[in-house]
């Protein structure tokens, strides 16, 4: 008897997964998860998104053999592995969530759409996100969004019937990264999948840690236990941006109701609710521009930017700018708690974009690469489109250029995260800490930090740079050629709640 294939992709849970409980009323099933070496090995990859696609499988196939079933995993080329199962065991239909990940994974939809029609087996690909497949007009995107978001929670079956044929198959192991040419970077402290991890930090977020999530968002010291730290179960598909919306609907309900009783709450609650809120249709925002247009990969949003800094890559300010050696301490502060934990919070991610574009005046693509493999959240409709805003070169957004020394006084003035990640700054004063070559020889002397030796130079002035970034992409951004281009733009992805005049 032919069988259903579930196609596991970036969405390895059991719980709200139509697929798969789609593919379970319909006949035996086999469920797949496929390791492409195209894609592990790929620039844009890291040994720990390997890692936390293992932990994620680890679980996703006891709790599919809790339902009768087990997850089939095998490596290679799409469709070739395709074609074993076909031999073995006969495909009725494939079924699969919409992804919208990156150039690679876009090629590799082709030739699996080509192959199952070759073999007349239909592909029923269902949405996992916000993302509307083949949009054709941005207005109305919001509501379709709040629509998706609210249709009831699927249950996942109570039992998956497997084919007969399956007791002589090998099931197949889970692969490590060193069966893989993967880049690696070592990491101390970073977060595990799955899909039970994933409900933990949406609990304890929802419970306790995300009380005051909108006024401590921004500061590197507060943001990692404030925000929710979803993001990598989300671009993984731990858990469905459809319970994460019910489950902070009904928390929203509830602290009305315990307000309304006079149970003492923190008056934080619901403010930072609805911000939470407001980011999960960002994600989906941001990934339905990647589905509008996946040449945003590669190609300035706004092609008028092109050529603006194409021909002055430097490789120097480049490297220091990665290993954490600028000479800026929060931007390397940053940096150097990214390459151990794999996650910083929005507004020094921001910043270090910025820094990069504008400070050291560097074409966004190969920072953007860099800070893929280092995210462990990383997915590219939200990654690409962020890097352009905030390099600038989308033409429809505000120009923000963070000072690295604003910064500091802002979000870390007592140098909490910079001592923490920059432990040669640890014993300076927190006057010194956001320009320490400020201080003169004596105190480097009395405070154990030798500029350029123990910590570097700045490698460019800050203002004097800031000052040529700032004149530079205004004069593009007025430009008709640009402002035409910016129309455009703004048409097939601005967000419709600011209007372009406003922006
Ligand atoms: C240059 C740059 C690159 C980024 N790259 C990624 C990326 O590769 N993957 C990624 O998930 N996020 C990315 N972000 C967005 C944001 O920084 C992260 O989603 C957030 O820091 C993740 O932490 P959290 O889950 O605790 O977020 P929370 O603040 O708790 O937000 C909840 C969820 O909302 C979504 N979200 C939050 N902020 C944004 C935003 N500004 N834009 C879109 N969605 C948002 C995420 O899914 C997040 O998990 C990027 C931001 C910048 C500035």
């Amino acid at each position: 008897m032919a069988i259903q294939l579930i196609w596991y992709k970036r969405d390895l849970r059991v719980s709200d997964h139509l697929p798969l409980t789609c593919a379970a009323t319909s006949g035996p099933c086999i469920a797949l998860y496929v390791y492409e070496p195209e894609l592990i090995e790929a620039d844009d990859s890291d040994a720990a998104h390997l890692d936390f696609v293992n932990q994620s499988i680890a679980e996703l196939r006891s709790n599919l053999r809790r339902l009768g079933s087990d997850l089939f995993i095998r490596a290679g080329q799409m469709p070739d592995v395709l074609e074993g199962i076909h031999d073995k065991f006969d495909i009725a239909k494939i079924w699969a969530h919409e992804e919208t990940f990156n150039n690679i994974s876009y090629q590799r939809d082709q030739r699996v759409r080509a192959w199952a029609k070759a073999k007349h087996i239909p592909i029923v690909e269902l949405p996992q996100f916000g993302v509307v497949r083949r949009l054709t007009d941005r207005n109305g995107w919001a509501a379709k969004w709040n629509q998706r978001m609210t249709q009831p929670l699927t249950d996942p079956p109570s039992r998956i019937e497997s084919p007969e044929s399956i007791a002589d198959c090998d099931r197949g192991n889970i692969r490590n990264a060193d069966q893989f040419k993967v880049n690696s970077f070592k990491r101390t402290n970073i977060q595990t999948g799955g899909e039970s991890k994933a409900i933990e930090y949406l609990d304890s977020f929802l419970n306790s840690r995300g009380a005051n999530y909108r006024g401590e968002m921004s500061s590197p010291v507060t943001a990692d236990v404030s925000c929710s730290r979803l993001s990598s179960y989300i671009a993984y598909g731990n858990i469905s941006m459809r319970t994460i919306h019910h489950r902070t609907n009904s928390r929203i309900k509830e602290i009305k109701e315990l307000k309304k009783q006079g149970t003492p709450l923190d008056s934080t609650w619901l403010q930072s609710l609805s911000s939470f809120k407001s980011r999960l249709s960002w994600h989906c925002h941001f990934m339905q521009k990647m589905e509008d247009e996946p040449s945003i990969e590669f190609q300035n949003m706004n092609r008028a930017y092109d050529g603006l800094r194409e021909d002055q890559f430097n490789d120097e300010y480049f490297d220091a700018w990665c290993q954490g050696q600028t000479g800026y301490p929060l931007v390397d502060a940053c940096m150097r708690a990214l390459h151990q934990t794999g996650w910083i919070n929005f507004r020094m991610r921001a910043m270090l974009v910025s820094f990069a574009s504008y400070h050291l005046w560097l074409h966004w693509r190969k920072p953007a690469t860099y800070l893929a493999r280092l995210f462990l959240d990383y997915e590219p409709g939200i990654h690409y489109s962020q890097i352009q805003m905030q390099s600038g070169v989308t033409g429809i957004n505000t120009v923000r250029i963070y000072s690295p020394i604003k910064q500091v006084a802002d979000q870390d003035p007592q140098g909490i995260f910079i001592r923490k990640y920059v432990p040669e700054l640890a014993d300076i004063p927190d006057k010194h800490l956001a320009e320490p070559h400020q201080m003169n020889a004596m105190e480097q002397t009395f405070y154990g930090c030798k500029i350029g030796v123990d910590y570097p130079k700045p490698i460019v002035d800050h203002l004097t740079q800031y000052k040529m970034a700032r004149d530079r992409i205004h004069q593009i951004k007025k430009a008709p050629q640009t402002r035409a281009e910016s129309n455009k733009v703004y048409l097939k992805h601005g967000s419709r709640k600011t209007p372009m005049s406003k922006r």
